[in-house]
Protein backbone atom coordinates (compact mmCIF):
# COMPACT_ATOMS: atom_id res chain seq x y z
CA UNK A 1 0.00 0.00 0.00
CA UNK A 2 1.09 3.81 -0.76
CA UNK A 3 1.53 4.14 3.56
CA UNK A 4 3.54 1.03 3.96
CA UNK A 5 5.92 2.24 1.10
CA UNK A 6 6.09 5.67 2.48
CA UNK A 7 7.21 4.71 5.56
CA UNK A 8 9.81 1.81 4.42
CA UNK A 9 11.20 4.94 2.36
CA UNK A 10 11.14 7.34 5.58
CA UNK A 11 12.11 4.80 8.07
CA UNK A 12 15.62 3.05 6.61
CA UNK A 13 17.90 3.17 9.63
CA UNK A 14 14.52 2.09 11.95
CA UNK A 15 13.88 -0.66 9.85
CA UNK A 16 17.86 -1.63 9.86
CA UNK A 17 17.92 -1.35 13.54
CA UNK A 18 14.75 -3.61 13.79
CA UNK A 19 16.19 -6.57 11.67
CA UNK A 20 18.98 -6.52 13.81
CA UNK A 21 17.17 -6.50 17.38
CA UNK A 22 14.93 -9.13 15.97
CA UNK A 23 17.85 -11.79 16.64
CA UNK A 24 18.33 -10.90 20.40
CA UNK A 25 14.92 -9.14 21.54
CA UNK A 26 12.07 -11.39 20.98
CA UNK A 27 10.21 -9.24 18.50
CA UNK A 28 12.83 -6.88 18.69
CA UNK A 29 11.39 -4.67 21.38
CA UNK A 30 10.73 -4.88 25.31
CA UNK A 31 7.05 -4.08 26.00
CA UNK A 32 4.46 -5.48 24.23
CA UNK A 33 2.75 -1.92 23.17
CA UNK A 34 6.14 -0.82 21.11
CA UNK A 35 5.13 -3.65 18.37
CA UNK A 36 4.25 -2.33 15.34
CA UNK A 37 4.53 -4.15 12.04
CA UNK A 38 6.48 -3.95 9.79
CA UNK A 39 8.58 -2.85 12.55
CA UNK A 40 8.45 0.56 14.80
CA UNK A 41 10.81 3.45 14.61
CA UNK A 42 13.71 4.04 17.12
CA UNK A 43 13.85 7.12 18.65
CA UNK A 44 16.68 9.43 19.53
CA UNK A 45 15.89 11.94 21.37
CA UNK A 46 13.04 13.55 22.84
CA UNK A 47 11.75 17.17 24.20
CA UNK A 48 8.69 18.83 25.35
CA UNK A 49 5.97 17.37 22.74
CA UNK A 50 8.46 16.12 20.35
CA UNK A 51 10.73 13.08 19.36
CA UNK A 52 13.09 12.44 17.32
CA UNK A 53 13.86 9.13 15.10
CA UNK A 54 16.98 7.69 14.24
CA UNK A 55 16.46 8.76 10.72
CA UNK A 56 16.01 12.12 11.92
CA UNK A 57 12.08 12.10 11.28
CA UNK A 58 10.00 14.50 13.99
CA UNK A 59 7.42 13.50 15.43
CA UNK A 60 4.28 15.23 17.69
CA UNK A 61 4.00 12.22 20.75
CA UNK A 62 1.31 11.62 21.99
CA UNK A 63 2.64 7.84 23.90
CA UNK A 64 4.15 10.49 26.14
CA UNK A 65 6.57 7.85 27.82
CA UNK A 66 3.38 5.34 28.16
CA UNK A 67 1.70 7.83 29.82
CA UNK A 68 4.91 9.42 32.46
CA UNK A 69 5.07 12.21 30.71
CA UNK A 70 1.81 14.31 31.97
CA UNK A 71 4.79 17.39 31.73
CA UNK A 72 6.54 16.67 28.49
CA UNK A 73 9.47 15.01 27.72
CA UNK A 74 12.70 16.25 29.75
CA UNK A 75 10.81 19.55 31.86
CA UNK A 76 14.21 21.26 32.68
CA UNK A 77 13.17 21.18 36.67
CA UNK A 78 12.97 17.16 36.35
CA UNK A 79 16.14 16.96 34.44
CA UNK A 80 17.89 19.43 36.80
CA UNK A 81 17.06 17.36 39.90
CA UNK A 82 17.48 14.21 38.39
CA UNK A 83 21.27 15.13 36.91
CA UNK A 84 21.80 16.40 40.46
CA UNK A 85 20.30 13.24 41.84
CA UNK A 86 22.99 11.13 39.26
CA UNK A 87 25.90 13.27 40.43
CA UNK A 88 25.33 12.22 44.46
CA UNK A 89 24.73 8.35 43.98
CA UNK A 90 22.06 6.00 42.09
CA UNK A 91 21.95 3.56 44.74
CA UNK A 92 22.64 3.78 48.46
CA UNK A 93 21.36 0.32 50.28
CA UNK A 94 20.17 2.73 52.86
CA UNK A 95 17.08 5.16 53.33
CA UNK A 96 17.88 8.81 51.93
CA UNK A 97 16.85 12.14 52.90
CA UNK A 98 15.01 12.37 49.15
CA UNK A 99 12.68 9.24 49.62
CA UNK A 100 11.03 10.92 53.08
CA UNK A 101 10.63 14.29 50.70
CA UNK A 102 8.98 11.57 47.87
CA UNK A 103 6.65 10.14 50.09
CA UNK A 104 5.70 13.72 52.06
CA UNK A 105 4.53 15.38 48.44
CA UNK A 106 2.42 12.12 47.64
CA UNK A 107 0.99 12.04 50.84
CA UNK A 108 0.15 15.68 50.28
CA UNK A 109 -1.64 15.29 47.00
CA UNK A 110 -3.00 12.11 47.07
CA UNK A 111 -6.11 11.70 49.34
CA UNK A 112 -6.26 7.88 50.27
CA UNK A 113 -2.22 8.06 50.95
CA UNK A 114 -2.14 7.91 55.11
CA UNK A 115 1.03 5.97 54.28
CA UNK A 116 3.51 5.28 51.25
CA UNK A 117 5.68 2.06 49.77
CA UNK A 118 7.34 2.41 46.91
CA UNK A 119 8.17 0.68 44.63
CA UNK A 120 9.91 -0.26 41.16
CA UNK A 121 7.07 -0.35 38.48
CA UNK A 122 3.41 -0.26 38.45
CA UNK A 123 2.92 -3.60 37.96
CA UNK A 124 4.89 -4.33 41.17
CA UNK A 125 2.63 -1.77 42.95
CA UNK A 126 -0.84 -3.87 42.38
CA UNK A 127 0.98 -6.95 42.90
CA UNK A 128 1.82 -5.81 46.55
CA UNK A 129 -1.98 -4.12 46.70
CA UNK A 130 -3.40 -7.42 46.12
CA UNK A 131 -0.94 -9.43 48.85
CA UNK A 132 -1.86 -6.39 51.60
CA UNK A 133 -5.76 -7.03 51.07
CA UNK A 134 -5.51 -10.50 51.52
CA UNK A 135 -3.33 -10.29 54.55
CA UNK A 136 -5.93 -7.33 55.84
CA UNK A 137 -8.79 -9.16 55.25
CA UNK A 138 -7.70 -12.88 55.01
CA UNK A 139 -9.74 -13.77 52.19
CA UNK A 140 -8.21 -15.33 48.88
CA UNK A 141 -9.78 -13.77 45.77
CA UNK A 142 -9.84 -10.89 44.13
CA UNK A 143 -12.58 -9.39 41.84
CA UNK A 144 -11.72 -6.70 38.91
CA UNK A 145 -13.55 -5.33 35.63
CA UNK A 146 -12.79 -7.42 32.35
CA UNK A 147 -10.86 -4.93 29.96
CA UNK A 148 -8.88 -3.09 33.09
CA UNK A 149 -5.26 -3.47 33.18
CA UNK A 150 -3.31 -3.69 36.10
CA UNK A 151 0.50 -4.80 34.62
CA UNK A 152 1.23 -8.36 33.70
CA UNK A 153 2.35 -10.35 36.87
CA UNK A 154 0.29 -13.34 37.64
CA UNK A 155 -2.95 -12.48 38.64
CA UNK A 156 -3.56 -9.81 36.47
CA UNK A 157 -3.22 -11.29 33.24
CA UNK A 158 -6.39 -13.14 32.13
CA UNK A 159 -9.31 -10.16 31.23
CA UNK A 160 -7.30 -8.03 30.09
CA UNK A 161 -7.28 -8.32 26.06
CA UNK A 162 -8.41 -11.84 26.16
CA UNK A 163 -9.49 -15.29 28.08
CA UNK A 164 -12.40 -13.19 29.59
CA UNK A 165 -13.70 -16.51 30.34
CA UNK A 166 -10.96 -16.28 33.19
CA UNK A 167 -9.04 -19.20 32.17
CA UNK A 168 -5.00 -18.79 32.51
CA UNK A 169 -2.85 -16.98 29.89
CA UNK A 170 0.35 -19.11 28.87
CA UNK A 171 2.65 -20.15 31.86
CA UNK A 172 0.52 -18.81 34.59
CA UNK A 173 -0.96 -21.49 36.87
CA UNK A 174 -4.52 -22.20 36.74
CA UNK A 175 -5.44 -22.06 40.31
CA UNK A 176 -3.46 -18.22 40.16
CA UNK A 177 -6.64 -17.59 37.27
CA UNK A 178 -8.78 -18.77 39.27
CA UNK A 179 -8.03 -16.37 41.81
CA UNK A 180 -9.51 -13.56 40.29
CA UNK A 181 -13.65 -13.00 39.84
CA UNK A 182 -13.60 -11.00 36.65
CA UNK A 183 -17.06 -9.14 36.28
CA UNK A 184 -18.11 -7.34 32.75
CA UNK A 185 -17.27 -3.08 32.91
CA UNK A 186 -19.41 -1.39 35.17
CA UNK A 187 -21.46 -4.29 36.04
CA UNK A 188 -22.22 -3.16 39.71
CA UNK A 189 -25.04 -5.91 39.88
CA UNK A 190 -22.25 -8.38 38.99
CA UNK A 191 -20.01 -7.23 41.47
CA UNK A 192 -22.09 -7.43 44.10
CA UNK A 193 -23.15 -10.69 43.44
CA UNK A 194 -18.72 -11.07 43.73
CA UNK A 195 -19.22 -9.75 46.92
CA UNK A 196 -21.79 -11.61 48.54
CA UNK A 197 -19.84 -15.18 47.58
CA UNK A 198 -17.71 -13.76 50.46
CA UNK A 199 -14.37 -15.05 49.83
CA UNK A 200 -13.00 -11.41 48.17
CA UNK A 201 -9.96 -9.80 49.57
CA UNK A 202 -10.20 -6.71 47.24
CA UNK A 203 -12.10 -4.81 44.32
CA UNK A 204 -9.59 -3.28 41.74
CA UNK A 205 -9.94 -1.19 38.96
CA UNK A 206 -8.88 1.53 36.94
CA UNK A 207 -11.33 4.41 38.06
CA UNK A 208 -11.58 6.35 34.90
CA UNK A 209 -12.34 2.46 33.08
CA UNK A 210 -10.03 0.44 31.47
CA UNK A 211 -6.89 2.19 29.58
CA UNK A 212 -7.62 5.23 30.66
CA UNK A 213 -11.62 5.22 29.52
CA UNK A 214 -11.46 3.52 26.52
CA UNK A 215 -13.91 1.30 27.69
CA UNK A 216 -15.61 3.98 29.88
CA UNK A 217 -17.05 3.88 33.15
CA UNK A 218 -19.72 6.22 34.86
CA UNK A 219 -18.59 8.05 37.57
CA UNK A 220 -21.66 6.76 39.84
CA UNK A 221 -20.06 3.16 39.61
CA UNK A 222 -16.96 4.78 42.08
CA UNK A 223 -19.47 5.66 44.43
CA UNK A 224 -21.38 2.39 44.57
CA UNK A 225 -18.56 0.29 44.59
CA UNK A 226 -17.36 2.36 47.81
CA UNK A 227 -20.14 1.84 49.39
CA UNK A 228 -20.59 -2.29 48.89
CA UNK A 229 -17.20 -2.85 49.90
CA UNK A 230 -17.51 -0.91 52.71
CA UNK A 231 -20.40 -2.98 53.47
CA UNK A 232 -18.39 -6.59 52.37
CA UNK A 233 -15.30 -5.34 54.80
CA UNK A 234 -13.65 -5.56 51.09
CA UNK A 235 -10.40 -3.52 50.16
CA UNK A 236 -11.07 -0.82 47.56
CA UNK A 237 -8.11 -0.26 45.03
CA UNK A 238 -8.12 2.67 42.67
CA UNK A 239 -5.49 1.64 40.26
CA UNK A 240 -4.29 5.26 39.27
CA UNK A 241 -1.08 4.30 37.25
CA UNK A 242 -2.06 6.25 34.44
CA UNK A 243 -5.16 8.73 36.17
CA UNK A 244 -2.99 9.70 39.31
CA UNK A 245 -1.74 12.78 38.85
CA UNK A 246 -3.25 13.37 35.32
CA UNK A 247 -6.70 13.32 36.28
CA UNK A 248 -6.46 16.03 38.32
CA UNK A 249 -2.86 16.58 40.61
CA UNK A 250 -4.86 14.22 43.92
CA UNK A 251 -5.68 11.97 40.29
CA UNK A 252 -9.45 10.62 39.82
CA UNK A 253 -10.06 10.21 43.63
CA UNK A 254 -10.09 13.80 44.71
CA UNK A 255 -11.69 14.61 40.58
CA UNK A 256 -14.69 12.34 41.37
CA UNK A 257 -14.04 12.97 45.69
CA UNK A 258 -14.59 8.91 46.30
CA UNK A 259 -11.71 7.76 48.25
CA UNK A 260 -10.41 4.35 47.93
CA UNK A 261 -8.43 2.39 50.92
CA UNK A 262 -5.59 1.67 48.35
CA UNK A 263 -4.18 3.16 45.13
CA UNK A 264 -1.44 1.79 42.86
CA UNK A 265 0.64 5.03 41.65
CA UNK A 266 3.28 4.74 38.78
CA UNK A 267 4.54 6.85 35.51
CA UNK A 268 4.20 10.36 36.51
CA UNK A 269 4.97 9.59 40.40
CA UNK A 270 8.37 9.17 39.40
CA UNK A 271 8.32 12.14 36.87
CA UNK A 272 9.75 10.43 33.88
CA UNK A 273 12.51 7.73 35.29
CA UNK A 274 11.08 3.86 36.65
CA UNK A 275 9.04 4.03 39.84
CA UNK A 276 5.56 3.30 41.26
CA UNK A 277 4.11 2.84 44.87
CA UNK A 278 1.60 1.42 46.73
CA UNK A 279 -0.63 3.90 49.35
CA UNK A 280 -3.39 4.49 51.43
CA UNK A 281 -5.06 3.53 54.92
CA UNK A 282 -2.46 2.99 57.58
CA UNK A 283 -4.87 -0.06 59.34
CA UNK A 284 -4.16 -2.04 55.84
CA UNK A 285 -0.29 -0.40 55.11
CA UNK A 286 0.74 -1.45 58.45
CA UNK A 287 1.36 -5.10 57.38
CA UNK A 288 4.55 -4.33 55.88
CA UNK A 289 5.65 -2.19 59.14
CA UNK A 290 8.01 -4.40 60.99
CA UNK A 291 7.20 -2.32 64.55
CA UNK A 292 2.99 -2.54 63.77
CA UNK A 293 3.40 -6.07 63.28
CA UNK A 294 5.44 -6.83 66.36
CA UNK A 295 3.08 -5.00 68.36
CA UNK A 296 -0.07 -7.20 66.96
CA UNK A 297 2.15 -10.37 66.78
CA UNK A 298 1.10 -10.78 63.21
CA UNK A 299 3.75 -11.82 60.28
CA UNK A 300 4.75 -9.14 58.51
CA UNK A 301 4.42 -8.79 54.05
CA UNK A 302 7.82 -9.04 52.68
CA UNK A 303 9.16 -6.34 50.89
CA UNK A 304 12.22 -6.15 48.85
CA UNK A 305 13.00 -4.34 45.78
CA UNK A 306 16.82 -3.50 44.89
CA UNK A 307 15.55 0.38 42.89
CA UNK A 308 12.38 0.92 45.19
CA UNK A 309 12.98 4.30 46.12
CA UNK A 310 16.23 4.68 44.22
CA UNK A 311 17.70 8.48 44.73
CA UNK A 312 17.09 9.40 40.97
CA UNK A 313 13.66 8.13 40.46
CA UNK A 314 12.79 9.71 44.11
CA UNK A 315 14.77 13.32 42.64
CA UNK A 316 12.83 13.19 39.30
CA UNK A 317 9.35 12.33 41.11
CA UNK A 318 9.47 15.63 43.50
CA UNK A 319 10.37 18.00 40.59
CA UNK A 320 7.58 16.64 39.02
CA UNK A 321 5.00 16.78 42.23
CA UNK A 322 6.02 20.57 42.94
CA UNK A 323 4.79 21.57 39.42
CA UNK A 324 1.76 19.57 39.70
CA UNK A 325 1.12 21.14 42.89
CA UNK A 326 2.21 24.73 41.96
CA UNK A 327 0.55 25.19 38.33
CA UNK A 328 -2.46 23.42 36.61
CA UNK A 329 -0.60 21.77 34.17
CA UNK A 330 -3.34 18.56 34.25
CA UNK A 331 -6.06 20.93 33.53
CA UNK A 332 -3.83 22.55 30.90
CA UNK A 333 -3.53 18.82 29.24
CA UNK A 334 -7.08 18.26 29.34
CA UNK A 335 -7.88 21.04 27.74
CA UNK A 336 -5.57 20.62 24.55
CA UNK A 337 -6.70 17.14 24.76
CA UNK A 338 -10.79 18.47 24.32
CA UNK A 339 -9.59 20.75 21.79
CA UNK A 340 -8.06 18.11 19.83
CA UNK A 341 -10.81 15.48 20.11
CA UNK A 342 -13.10 18.00 18.66
CA UNK A 343 -11.09 19.11 16.48
CA UNK A 344 -10.13 15.25 15.04
CA UNK A 345 -14.29 14.65 15.22
CA UNK A 346 -13.94 17.90 12.55
CA UNK A 347 -11.97 16.12 10.42
CA UNK A 348 -14.01 12.74 10.82
CA UNK A 349 -17.17 14.76 9.48
CA UNK A 350 -15.62 16.47 6.40
CA UNK A 351 -14.14 12.49 5.25
CA UNK A 352 -17.83 11.49 6.22
CA UNK A 353 -16.42 8.51 8.26
CA UNK A 354 -18.05 6.51 11.05
CA UNK A 355 -15.37 6.80 13.23
CA UNK A 356 -14.68 8.99 16.55
CA UNK A 357 -12.94 10.43 18.63
CA UNK A 358 -13.81 10.18 22.92
CA UNK A 359 -12.18 10.17 26.14
CA UNK A 360 -11.61 12.04 29.15
CA UNK A 361 -9.39 14.06 30.59
CA UNK A 362 -6.00 14.34 29.05
CA UNK A 363 -6.58 11.03 26.96
CA UNK A 364 -8.23 10.63 23.76
CA UNK A 365 -9.44 7.35 21.33
CA UNK A 366 -10.07 6.58 18.23
CA UNK A 367 -12.61 4.12 17.51
CA UNK A 368 -11.85 3.14 14.03
CA UNK A 369 -15.65 1.19 14.02
CA UNK A 370 -15.20 -2.47 13.50
CA UNK A 371 -18.10 -3.83 11.30
CA UNK A 372 -19.16 -0.53 10.27
CA UNK A 373 -21.29 0.37 12.96
CA UNK A 374 -23.84 3.19 12.07
CA UNK A 375 -22.06 5.79 14.04
CA UNK A 376 -21.35 9.70 13.62
CA UNK A 377 -19.36 11.45 15.69
CA UNK A 378 -21.84 13.67 16.83
CA UNK A 379 -23.52 11.11 18.52
CA UNK A 380 -20.85 8.60 19.58
CA UNK A 381 -21.76 7.20 22.98
CA UNK A 382 -19.17 4.49 24.32
CA UNK A 383 -21.48 3.72 27.67
CA UNK A 384 -23.27 2.10 24.74
CA UNK A 385 -21.33 0.02 22.97
CA UNK A 386 -19.79 -3.50 23.97
CA UNK A 387 -16.79 -3.48 26.21
CA UNK A 388 -15.12 -5.82 23.56
CA UNK A 389 -16.33 -3.94 20.27
CA UNK A 390 -14.47 -0.95 22.23
CA UNK A 391 -11.34 -2.94 23.28
CA UNK A 392 -10.84 -4.72 20.39
CA UNK A 393 -11.37 -1.61 17.85
CA UNK A 394 -10.62 -2.54 13.80
CA UNK A 395 -6.90 -3.86 14.71
CA UNK A 396 -6.60 -3.94 10.90
CA UNK A 397 -7.56 -0.41 10.29
CA UNK A 398 -5.35 0.67 13.51
CA UNK A 399 -2.28 -0.06 12.00
CA UNK A 400 -2.57 1.55 8.72
CA UNK A 401 -3.78 4.16 11.04
CA UNK A 402 -0.74 4.40 13.18
CA UNK A 403 1.85 4.24 10.16
CA UNK A 404 0.14 7.00 8.20
CA UNK A 405 0.13 8.84 11.52
CA UNK A 406 3.73 8.22 11.38
CA UNK A 407 4.03 9.02 7.78
CA UNK A 408 2.65 12.53 8.61
CA UNK A 409 4.85 13.48 12.08
CA UNK A 410 2.38 12.28 14.72
CA UNK A 411 3.13 9.07 17.44
CA UNK A 412 0.00 7.82 18.76
CA UNK A 413 -0.30 5.20 21.26
CA UNK A 414 -1.58 1.46 19.96
CA UNK A 415 -4.76 1.33 20.88
CA UNK A 416 -4.97 3.45 19.08
CA UNK A 417 -5.36 6.96 20.48
CA UNK A 418 -2.98 8.40 23.35
CA UNK A 419 -2.13 11.04 26.26
CA UNK A 420 -1.77 14.30 25.96
CA UNK A 421 1.04 16.82 28.56
CA UNK A 422 1.14 20.15 29.53
CA UNK A 423 3.75 20.73 26.80
CA UNK A 424 1.37 20.43 23.25
CA UNK A 425 0.70 23.71 22.18
CA UNK A 426 -1.54 25.24 18.89
CA UNK A 427 0.98 24.32 16.80
CA UNK A 428 0.91 20.69 18.10
CA UNK A 429 -2.41 20.59 17.09
CA UNK A 430 -2.61 22.08 13.79
CA UNK A 431 -0.08 19.60 12.87
CA UNK A 432 -1.98 16.70 14.05
CA UNK A 433 -5.53 17.66 12.76
CA UNK A 434 -3.40 18.24 9.31
CA UNK A 435 -1.75 15.08 9.29
CA UNK A 436 -5.16 13.16 10.41
CA UNK A 437 -7.36 14.38 7.35
CA UNK A 438 -4.18 13.03 5.16
CA UNK A 439 -4.04 10.15 6.40
CA UNK A 440 -7.51 9.78 6.29
CA UNK A 441 -7.47 11.12 2.78
CA UNK A 442 -4.26 7.94 2.16
CA UNK A 443 -6.44 5.26 3.79
CA UNK A 444 -9.28 6.16 1.27
CA UNK A 445 -6.97 5.72 -1.85
N1 LIG B 1 -1.87 -0.23 35.91
C1 LIG B 1 -2.23 0.57 34.89
C2 LIG B 1 -3.58 1.21 34.91
C3 LIG B 1 -1.36 0.80 33.83
O1 LIG B 1 -1.71 1.55 32.80
C4 LIG B 1 -0.07 0.19 33.86
C5 LIG B 1 0.89 0.41 32.77
O2 LIG B 1 0.59 0.88 31.70
C6 LIG B 1 0.26 -0.62 34.94
C7 LIG B 1 -0.67 -0.81 35.96
C8 LIG B 1 1.59 -1.29 35.02
O3 LIG B 1 2.58 -0.35 35.27
P1 LIG B 1 4.10 -0.64 34.86
O4 LIG B 1 4.16 -0.61 33.37
O5 LIG B 1 4.88 0.46 35.52
O6 LIG B 1 4.45 -1.98 35.42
Amino acid sequence: SPILARYLERTPASAAMAETARTMLPSGIAHDARYLKPYNIYTEEAAGSRKWDVDGNEYVDYFGGHGAHLLGHNPPAVVDAVRDALERGTQFGTNHPLEVEWARMVRRLIPCAERVRFTSSGTEATHMALRLARAHTGRPRIARFMTHFHGWHDHMTAGYTSHFDGSATPGVLPEVAKGAALVPPGDVDAMRAALREGDIAAVILEPTGASFGKVPLKPEVLSELRQMTEETGTVLIFDEVITGFRVSAGGAQAAFGVTPDLTTLAKIVAGGMPGGAVVGRQDIMDALDFQAMEAAGREKIDHPGTFNANPVSAAAGIAALNIIAAHDVCGKASAYAARLRDGMNDVLRQHRLRWAVYGTFSGFHIFTNPGGLEIAPDDFDPHALPYDVLKKGNPAVNNKLRLGLLNEGVDVSPWPGGLTSSAHDDADLELTLAAFDRVLGALKA
